[in-house]
């Protein structure tokens, strides 16, 4: 028997479309740079995203074209979102933190044609410029300054498109979006959305046992645009008709209260560290903000500690704790509580909160140990393996750096144990990485760095838990016989391939490093050795 029912393709571009019939008025709220609040609506972003998109055909973009931004989390930034998809692109945001060094191999491995910046991120473009090539440079101008040379005004290729732009033939299965993360070894591995994987993704993290998004909601992405695409949070928020609020550049925490507070933001998402922040000025400043009874913050990126979630729900403010990657679309798993744990003790239900969480709808996961699958006995530990509609099942054009099984799995890098409900809890990372207020530093690319240094002979570079940034990385050297060299010296050698704050913040002398029997670091005794660490 064959199924009756339609097959009808699952695209980025449907969602601005219902958005603009159903919603045309619901607003979109940006912040300028200059902390103004510039207003428009989903209609505006169904009708821009559509001018952008026939500028892009017009401008020569065929299907799979790579359309890369440099922007922060704004008005321009969202029209491409589903402008450059709908032109049959694929999105590439670019995050302006890295090194120009890797923001110009991202740019040149995902071979962007065309790059929309904005003109307070020119300084980063100039950077890269000598580097890459774009075929045409497209300038959110809001200052109205003169152009640099070889770039054109966004506004007037807008101005420029063709009404009459036609939707190219496209599947759900073509690409929508790439975006890069760190490969535990080599350079950052490139993950392709599929307009599918986009939508199922808004879809599923949407449901009322999930984020929950809803036209009833103010939504306000501070996750960064070049972060997973700010979680799938503004695709969510479009397709469920939300207000949209975009917090622009200031990402400072009496900025981002003063807006939540202006804007009666109900639903937001960023990395802990934004959220210690907020929480200990609300705390200072009892009264201040008046913000909406009905706020709720998601937290993901790196562990949520229980004292957070107590300290918020003291607010009246609820905190969700997900978990996901860049190669899991991102989100996979939510910490929301079941029924039956209504009877459960109030500190078993934090304790729950805290962990990262069930399974989203259709995604499946294991936890695999050295005797193979590990029980849902919430005790045993192995590496948390999954798999999905919204899970990569390889790297963009390059080496899959061992992370699939043999059947088919995405080894995570993460050891968790799965308790008797489901919920994950991460125990230990596999992966030589660390994770500083959400952004990925590499031990072993600044150990190869440090060792290219005169005055060593080894290096380790571990994470040690930091109270601002959750992480920070430590270096631990041993240094050649008769040499000698102080931090600032290696501070300094290592600011000339890294940006600063992937630089250690403290380097520590020894005469010996643990190795395992293969020879290899034994970071895992490192970690302990250094787990009290005191940060100046
Ligand atoms: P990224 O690909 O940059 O999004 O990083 C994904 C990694 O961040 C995961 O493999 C985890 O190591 C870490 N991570 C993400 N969410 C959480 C969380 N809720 N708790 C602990 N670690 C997390």
């Amino acid at each position: 028997m064959k199924s009756t029912m339609m097959s009808s393709p699952m695209l980025v571009p449907d969602l601005t479309h219902r958005a603009a019939k159903i919603f045309a008025s619901v607003a979109v709220i940006s912040v300028e740079p200059d902390g103004t609040r510039s207003r428009s609506t989903l209609g505006d972003l169904h009708r821009r995203s559509r001018e952008l998109a026939g500028a892009l055909q017009a401008a020569g973009l065929v299907k799979g074209d790579r359309v890369a931004t440099l922007m922060w989390n704004e008005r321009e930034h969202l029209e491409a979102y589903f402008g450059v998809p709908a032109s049959g692109g694929v999105l590439h945001a670019l995050n302006m933190r890295l090194h120009p060094q890797d923001l110009a191999h991202v740019v040149v491995h995902a071979q962007d044609r065309f790059l929309i910046v904005e003109d307070v991120l020119l300084p980063v473009y100039e950077q890269l410029r000598a580097s890459v090539h774009f075929e045409r440079v497209f300038v959110v101008n809001r200052s109205g300054e003169k152009l640099p040379e070889g770039t054109e005004c966004y506004e007037a290729f807008l101005a420029g498109a063709d009404t009459a732009f036609s939707p190219p033939d496209l599947s759900e299965y073509d690409p929508a979006a790439i975006c890069y993360t760190s490969g535990t070894t080599g350079k950052p591995k490139g993950v392709v959305y599929s307009h599918r994987s986009i939508c199922l993704h808004a879809l599923a993290i949407s449901l009322p046992d999930q984020i929950s998004v809803s036209r009833f909601e103010t939504v306000c992405p501070v996750s960064s645009m070049f972060h997973v695409n700010a979680w799938g949070l503004p695709f969510a928020a479009v397709m469920a008709g939300s207000r949209t609020v975009l917090p622009g550049r200031n990402l400072q925490p009496e900025a981002l209260l003063d807006l939540f507070a202006a804007e009666q933001v109900t639903l937001t998402a960023a990395v802990p560290t934004v959220w210690m922040a907020i929480l200990n000025l609300i705390e200072a400043n009892p009264g201040r903000w008046k913000l909406s009874p009905k706020l709720r913050i998601g937290m993901g990126g790196a562990a949520c500690a229980e004292s957070l979630i107590r300290r918020f729900d003291a607010l009246g403010i609820q905190i969700i704790h997900a978990w996901g990657m860049t190669e899991t679309g991102p989100i996979a798993t939510v910490a929301t509580l079941k029924p039956v744990m209504d009877t459960w003790s109030e500190d078993d239900r934090y304790a729950q909160r805290s962990r990262q969480g069930m399974a989203l709808p259709f995604i499946d996961l294991r936890a695999v140990g050295d005797d193979g699958e590990c029980p849902w006995d919430g005790e045993t530990t192995g590496e948390l393996e999954i798999r999905g509609p919204w899970v990569a099942a390889e790297y963009h054009d390059q080496d899959n750096d061992g992370k699939w099984t043999a059947d088919g799995w995405f080894r995570t890098g993460d050891v968790v144990s799965i308790d008797p409900e489901g919920y994950i809890r991460i125990t230990d990372r596999l992966k030589d990485l660390i994770k500083s207020g959400g952004e990925w530093i590499s031990s072993i690319d600044l150990e190869n760095t440090l060792i290219g240094h005169p005055a060593v002979r080894e290096a380790a570079v571990i994470a040690v838990p930091h109270p601002k940034w959750q992480e920070r990385p430590l270096a631990v050297l041993i240094l050649r016989d008769g040499t000698t060299v102080d931090a600032a010296e290696l501070r300094s050698f290592l600011e000339r391939d890294f940006a600063r704050w992937q630089v250690p913040d403290a380097f520590v002398f020894v005469d010996e490093l643990p190795h395992t029997s293969t020879g290899k670091l034994l970071k895992t005794k490192l970690r302990h050795d250094f787990r009290e660490w005191q940060w100046e």
